[in-house]
């Protein structure tokens, strides 16, 4: 399918990293105000909303198709598009089942502590007993 190539992830990646590398050389031009840089930002946003709009397009040509022809059924292709966007929602905190707390060893007394009772010091990471003698 030589017409559907511009379609490819290679494409499709290089293209948005272009993008990307050509907003951050505008933002890094020194005599460019702060409105000008804001602009920018609205026209990466208007960019990237054009490219969604095409994607959801060739969402629905594609999906049409499959169900036209016959290759999936359209209850089964609405089931499986739904099941895969609510696989994308963030999951939502269970109650009652405390956060895994991140572990990191202090860099004066070397006990392992948990990283939200430590302090941020020139010598790194340490506990906030270690911290208190400083
Ligand atoms: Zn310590």
């Amino acid at each position: 399918m030589p017409k559907l190539g511009w379609f490819s992830t290679e494409w499709s990646e290089r293209s948005a990293i272009n993008d990307a590398h050509e907003t951050l050389e505008y933002m890094a031009e020194a005599d460019m105000g702060i409105a000008e840089q804001i602009g920018k930002l609205f026209e990466l946003d208007r960019k990237q909303g054009q490219q969604i709009a095409e994607l959801k397009a060739m969402l629905l040509a594609v999906s049409g198709l499959l169900v036209e022809t016959g290759v999936v059924a359209e209850e089964k292709l609405v089931e499986k598009i739904t099941s895969t966007l609510d696989e994308l929602k963030p999951k939502p905190e269970k109650k009652g089942e405390p956060k895994p707390v991140r572990m990191t060893r202090c860099a004066s007394c070397g006990k392992d502590v948990p990283a939200n009772s430590t302090n941020y010091t020139e010598t790194g990471e340490v506990c906030d007993a270690c911290f208190s003698g400083y």
